[in-house]
């Protein structure tokens, strides 16, 4: 299985099934939001690596018992916005 989330543009936190550009540790990751539960997680670097074309390994987790691999829609390595 796997699931895309759209890039949401809105300067809050995303919507459920988007996702939003974040810096954590000085890398460029993103925040997601569940498309099941809406939960808002973040893409830790030291967890999850974002390839080029925005998919995500390994598979994403989240409590509510979503767990599929994603892919980010719109994302650009080194985007810092
Ligand atoms: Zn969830």
């Amino acid at each position: 299985m796997s699931a895309n989330f759209t890039r949401s543009e809105k300067h809050t936190w995303p919507h459920s099934g988007t996702w939003r550009p974040a810096i954590r540790d000085g890398f460029a990751t993103a925040n997601i939001c569940c498309p099941k539960c809406k939960q808002i997680g973040s893409l830790e670097p030291a967890d999850h690596q974002i390839a080029e074309d925005g998919s995500v390994s390994p598979s994403v987790v989240c409590d509510c018992g979503f767990h599929e691999h994603i892919r980010l829609i719109g994302w650009t390595v080194g985007d810092k916005k």
